[in-house]
């Protein structure tokens, strides 16, 4: 729907150099705080002693992936079978195949691509229909997940494991006070709590499916209905952010690699710390925006500044409970990058006031299926 593709290029500087400079950001905020905190050092030896021997190497952790190359990696995003990609759920080759097909609707007669762009559209509003009706259950299905959690490992070993997870939470929280509120009240001149509120639906979405890809059509009926963005902004910046920006990702993985190795008692340098910034950039955009994703490449980090892998197998116990703040954390990054490139487009943007909002009562805060009425099709005079 970018109608000229030319405009990718500005778009796509602009987003992705949002996506790094808060990727750092939220690496050296967790970097910070864990070498501050030492949650590693506050475990007690017994503890220490239950954690090391309950949780051997895993089945998670031969799923784990071997450290790509970064030269691999960007060959590796052009498809060699598209399908094969969608099937697989590759997430980077269907976006860079999506990409393609999309710029040569751009270049064809309109009249000609209007048919499959529309087909794409009424798809994509479908899948919005479904996720709502998902939501409806998506309650019941976190309190199973807890109790899960809770009943496989132990009130004992939670607590133990509460200060890395709570070091996780701050650092969030600070993420989202010191990189995005500024951008958002400064730069895009929007209310941050009106700006919270708006994209309310799918950060309850996130938080309980910890899937940015699951959350992404609720974030992009969001933005465009609550925050005025344009279709053109959000249909660019959010499927790529889902994707590839992860800030929360980053900032846990971070945490949790010098977590893992002041558990080891192993002393990281300045320059492992440095190489644990660049592999976790790496890693938080290589993880797909599925749960626990971020775990598996959290093995990356690991191995590129010699911590032992099989420490992944330490915070598995936690990682689903933080996966539902990371995630919404993705999704606030992403939010933000789409307000933030919708001013630098000089497109008018801003939050849904309350009458605006009521005027539609089947678009905006409300969430669509609450207010729908039935609509029978009426067969005789179609
Ligand atoms: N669940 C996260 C997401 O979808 C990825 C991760 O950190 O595991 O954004």
């Amino acid at each position: 729907s970018l109608g000229d593709f030319r405009k990718l290029g500005r778009m796509g500087g602009v987003t992705l150099g949002f996506f790094l400079f808060t990727t750092m950001m939220a690496l050296t905020i967790g970097l910070v705080l864990t070498n501050l905190i030492e949650p590693g050092a506050l475990l007690s030896d017994t503890d220490r002693a239950i954690l090391l021997g309950s949780f051997t190497a895993s089945s998670v952790m031969s799923n784990a992936a071997e450290a790509p190359s970064m030269l691999d990696q960007l060959v590796s995003i052009v498809p060699t079978n598209p399908f094969g990609s969608l099937a697989r759920g590759e997430m980077l080759q269907i976006i860079f195949f999506a990409t393609m097909i999309g710029i040569a609707f751009t270049l064809m007669e309109t009249k000609k691509a209007k048919v499959a762009v529309s087909l794409f559209e009424s798809l994509n509003d479908a899948m919005v229909v479904l996720v709502h009706v998902a939501m409806k259950l998506a309650p019941f299905g976190v309190a199973a997940l807890l109790f899960e959690v809770v009943g496989n490992t132990g009130l004992g070993v939670l607590i133990a494991l509460g200060a890395y997870g709570g070091v996780v939470i701050l650092g969030l929280l600070l993420h989202i006070t010191i990189t995005y509120m500024p951008v958002v009240k400064f730069y895009a001149g929007l209310p941050f709590l009106g700006f919270i509120r708006a994209i309310r639906s799918a950060l309850v979405l996130a938080f309980s499916t910890s899937s940015s890809s699951a959350t992404l059509p609720v974030t992009m009926e969001a933005c465009e209905s609550n925050l005025k963005v344009n279709g053109e902004v959000t249909s660019f910046v959010l499927p790529i952010g889902a994707t590839v920006n992860m800030d929360g990702t980053a900032l846990y993985q971070g945490v949790a690699a010098i977590f893992i190795a002041q558990i080891y008692g192993i002393d990281l340098s300045l320059g492992d710390q440095a190489t644990i910034v660049l592999s976790a950039t790496m890693a938080s955009v290589g993880a797909a925006g599925v749960p626990g994703a971020g775990m598996l490449t959290l093995a990356m980090v690991l191995a590129a500044v010699g911590v032992p892998v099989q420490g992944v197998a330490l915070i598995i116990g936690v990682d689903r409970i933080l996966d539902m703040f990371r995630t919404t954390t993705n999704v606030v990054g992403d939010s933000t990058a789409t307000v933030l490139v919708a001013k630098i487009q000089g497109n008018p943007i801003g939050v849904v006031s309350p009458e605006e909002d009521a005027a539609d009562p089947t678009a905006g805060m409300e969430g669509r299926l609450d207010d729908v009425q039935p609509n029978p099709v009426d067969l005789d005079s179609e």
